[in-house]
């Protein structure tokens, strides 16, 4: 998962991008980039490099990248190794000069790996938006006696699309002419836009994976990018959109439970109001056991800060009040996007103070958004009983996650899920709460409002043929085997 962002208008467009990527900081924290198109000189400039966008920018930086139109990518890798040459935005020169920031996932990487190599075209790196820009690099090429050049883009993603499985969204800027954006025919992964009228009646338009980036920098007007769409917008104010391949909407419903930035709007659903129905349907769920006697919470303790605005609302309908038993360190990075679970757990317990004070004695409900491997649970499990907790039990707003996402979520095998194969007994005890309460599916689906979500994690039902997927996995393993031989940086 990682977080996108495009801006076409006012010459110092960097400085945009900068402060934008900070709304998208969460959705990854191991590289940033920024590329721009500087028309005085006709080059790109681009920065980019390993760590939080605060560590790899400043001032100085972002003065020295001008230009109008800019590209913009926070990254956690689910595919390729933690190292400079992975991090976006990746470039190439054929036919036009081409940047990319692309975030998701996809299924049929190794076919589109052998298709562009067959091509004669050589890859540095093992990573899918490397493919995916030599890909489009090469339609762009095959249609280049083409008269139109919004007819030859337009051509050229939606050959990508006819080929491409899994879900993405992509940014293409394009040297001297625009930025196009899309997103694949499924819609799984989130692309929105928006648009501002400038002084000089001219438009400026941005692109982002959250519509928080938007609100933030002021844009007006904000949409989302539809399933199979193709948005460009020029230098020479040309705007143009179309749907190039149409397919039945899934979208990740984990945008929801748990990455977005809650301030947001995804797909006419507000996300703030989205979890907050999740902790009443929480509430509705756990009331029966509560009623028999079962259950005898003395208050509700949320996982900061994703599991909060559900914790809020559960309590809230239970009458029940809501403790901040767990304390959060701000400076430690977001355990569940950090990559290799040796680094999650010393995060975890680096991360989350208890308050003794708030725990000893008491029958604790303890609420976090999801439970995806289950070692923040077991953690902070073992954490509240050594400050004395009574009781603790564990509910989670999403339902069990059983199987692994092929889209960009980094929980790519079954082996690593808690419930891959386990049942609720096997979970409890294994995270060593007294109780797991899960959301059931049917609730969730009622909390968002929707009924084309994409839920393949939790069903194991994907929107599409997924059966690449295991031998891009094998492929993924072997890769890590052979760089552990090597002594190479790899990644979880
Ligand atoms: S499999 Fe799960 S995490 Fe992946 S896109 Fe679908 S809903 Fe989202």
């Amino acid at each position: 998962m990682c977080g996108i962002l495009g801006i076409l208008g006012q010459s110092n467009s960097a400085a945009s991008a900068y402060r934008g990527l900070f709304t998208l900081q969460h959705r990854g924290q191991d590289a940033a980039g920024i590329v721009t198109w500087d028309e005085q000189e006709s080059r790109f400039h681009i920065k980019k490099g390993l760590g939080l966008v605060s560590q790899i920018f400043d001032e100085n930086v972002i003065n020295s990248t001008p230009g109008r139109m800019s590209l913009g990518h926070t990254r956690y890798p689910t595919s390729g190794a933690n190292q400079l040459s992975n991090v976006q935005p990746l470039m190439c020169s054929r036919p036009h000069g081409l940047a990319l920031a692309f975030n998701g996932n996809l299924v049929n990487y190794l076919d589109l790996r052998r298709r562009v190599r067959c091509k004669g075209q050589f890859l540095f790196t093992e990573n899918d938006a490397e493919v995916m820009l030599a890909q489009i690099s090469l339609f762009m090429e095959e249609e280049a006696f083409a008269f139109d050049f919004e007819k030859k883009l337009s051509h050229s993603i939606k050959s990508l699309m006819q080929i491409a499985k899994g879900g993405y969204a992509g940014l293409l800027q394009i040297a001297g002419k625009g930025i196009a954006a899309f997103r694949d025919p499924w819609g799984i992964r989130p692309l929105l836009w928006g648009e501002k009228t400038l002084a000089s009646g001219e438009k400026e338009y941005l692109f982002s994976s959250e519509s928080s980036t938007l609100k933030f920098l002021g844009f007006k007007n904000i949409k989302d990018v539809s399933p199979g769409e193709m948005i460009y917008v020029g230098l020479d104010g040309t705007f143009h959109s179309e749907i190039l391949v149409s397919r039945n909407h899934h979208f990740c419903m984990f945008e929801w439970v748990y990455f977005s930035n809650p301030d947001g709007i995804l797909e006419n659903v507000d996300i703030y109001q989205a979890r907050t129905r999740l902790g009443e349907a929480l509430a509705k769920t756990v009331a029966p056991y509560i009623k028999s006697g079962e259950l005898r919470p003395d208050c509700v303790v949320p996982v900061p800060d994703s599991g909060r605005i559900a914790a809020q609302s559960m309590a809230e309908a239970l009458g029940l009040p809501l403790r901040e038993a767990l304390i959060k360190n701000r400076y430690i990075q977001r355990s569940f996007i950090m990559d290799g679970q040796d680094k999650r757990e010393k995060a975890i317990s680096h991360k989350l103070r208890p308050v003794e004070g708030q725990i000893k004695g008491k029958n604790l409900l303890l609420v976090d958004d999801s439970i995806v491997r289950g070692s923040t649970s077991k953690r902070m499990v073992t954490m509240l009983r050594e400050c004395g907790a009574n009781s603790v039990t564990l509910v989670s707003s999403c339902p069990p996650i059983t199987h692994p996402c092929t889209f960009g979520i980094d929980f790519p095998t079954k082996d690593e899920l808690i419930a891959g194969d386990r049942d609720n007994d096997g979970i409890t005890k294994l995270i060593g709460a007294d109780k797991v309460i899960y959301l059931p599916l049917i609730e969730l689906y009622m909390a968002l409002g929707k009924t084309n979500l994409c839920t393949g994690c939790l069903t194991g039902k994907y929107p599409l043929n997924c059966d690449e997927a295991s031998e891009f996995a094998e492929w993924r393993n072997e890769q890590k085997e052979q760089k552990l031989e090597n002594n190479m940086p790899i990644r979880e």
